[in-house]
């Protein structure tokens, strides 16, 4: 696997030290929280370090927003109260009135809703294809589309889009490509180094890791231009002009689980390799979506373009029946949305993170369960899966 490790010399070092520098007053090596909302200046407009007010800028936001960008290595990271506030503020910093917006199939169902229900109502035009067909994707492209929206591996299909082969599409057409690599992780995926000019995230997910605290960001290059702006100074207005940041504490809690993501996904990974290969051929499983096994339609190039398969495993069950007995009758895998924790989780996402996009485009079967899968000792995990499907 040709993981682009160059970007950062050991992603495991840099996801401990990057914009971590000690105290430089007191030495803790842990850089405090800053809880301040507004900073004194030396005489008028004398800033120290830059900062005036906590909308603008605090010094532990700046610091996760350096790891960020380390992470995914882009030149500018914005760190937001939640992934769809981050994707807000990107989208508003893109889009006027009569722009399209290209979407995957099976894209996180709050950023359809979001789209749908928030910006199309005030003249953004909103369609979906199928990423993993490029003449599909090259077809759907119109003189007015400025963004093309993918997520890979995708929820809950794990379909995986060639993130290279679409960024030259869209480029061609002169889109600006944004990747969500929530399920991914930069440990595993780092879009901007395949062609993508945006990578967002919901960073409630494995960037922290411990089900705990609730972030998005923005991270890009200083490249990448709407017209002859810059983006990244777009976004950088549009995060203080509106506000949608993530708070001191948020930022640091996001910042501690950062630093083991590394181990975290490793495990996720080994875990959910071995779970879905167990499963293959159960009785009661008729499909496992898991980018892993060698027959997964996107094997190949997820192989190329991953470092490892992740912690995500979808299941297509006989019927709704069985997938919703499935979804309740699990005991370690606790039935609740969300996923990327150290915590294993059972979803349904007809019923559960999909629920709003019943009736769509992206309407998930209602007989495919999605699990999140923890860290916890995988014969428990196994163990716990083999016994709810006996029960279905
Ligand atoms: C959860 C999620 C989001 C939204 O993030 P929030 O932090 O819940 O606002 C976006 N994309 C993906 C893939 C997600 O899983």
């Amino acid at each position: 696997m040709t993981q682009p490790d160059s970007i950062t010399p050991d992603f495991r070092t840099t996801a401990i030290h990057a914009g971590q520098d000690f105290d430089p007053t007191t030495g803790a090596v842990i850089p405090p929280v800053y809880f301040t909302t507004t900073f004194v200046q030396d005489g008028l407009g004398g800033f120290r370090g830059g900062y005036e007010y906590a909308r603008g800028g605090n010094p532990t936001r700046d610091s996760l927003q350096t790891l960020l960008s380390a992470l995914e290595g882009g030149d500018r990271a914005f760190s937001f109260a939640s992934g769809l506030a981050g994707e807000d503020t990107l989208l508003r910093s893109i889009l006027k009135p009569g722009d399209h917006v290209l979407m995957g199939n099976d894209v996180y169902g709050g950023t359809h809703r979001l789209v749908n229900r928030a910006h199309v109502p005030w003249g953004i035009e909103l369609s979906t294809v199928e990423m993993m067909d490029a003449d599909a994707v090259r077809a759907a492209i119109r003189p007015t589309t400025k963004v093309v929206w993918l997520e890979t591996p995708s929820n809950p299909l794990m379909k995986i889009t060639d993130i290279a082969a679409i960024s030259e599409i869209a480029h061609a057409a002169g889109a600006v490509v944004v990747v969500d690599n929530t399920f991914a992780s930069p440990y595993l995926q780092q879009p901007l180094s395949l062609g993508a000019d945006v990578v967002t995230h919901s960073t409630t997910k494995y960037l922290g890791g411990h089900s705990d605290v609730l972030g998005g960001a923005v991270i890009l290059n200083n490249d990448v231009m709407v017209g002859d702006e810059s983006l990244a100074e777009k976004v950088a207005f549009l995060q203080f002009g509106v506000g949608a940041v993530s708070s001191p504490l948020d930022a640091w809690l996001t910042i501690r689980g950062i630093k083991t993501l590394a181990v975290r996904m490793d495990r996720h990974s080994s875990n959910a390799q071995t779970i879905a290969e167990a499963l293959v051929g159960h009785p009661k499983v008729s499909t496992v979506f898991y980018p892993g096994l060698p027959d997964h339609p996107g094997h190949e190039l997820a192989a190329r373009q991953m470092k490892l398969f992740g912690g995500m495993i979808s299941l297509r069950l006989a019927d709704a029946t069985a997938a919703r007995a499935f979804a309740e009758g699990t005991k370690l895998f606790q039935l609740a949305e969300s996923l990327g924790g150290v915590e294993s989780l059972m979803c349904y996402p007809s019923e559960m993170t999909h629920a709003s996009v019943r009736g769509t485009a992206l309407e998930v079967p209602d007989n495919v369960v999605r699990l999140s899968v923890g860290i916890e000792g995988v014969d428990d995990l196994l163990g716990d899966v083999l016994q709810a499907l006996e029960r279905v």
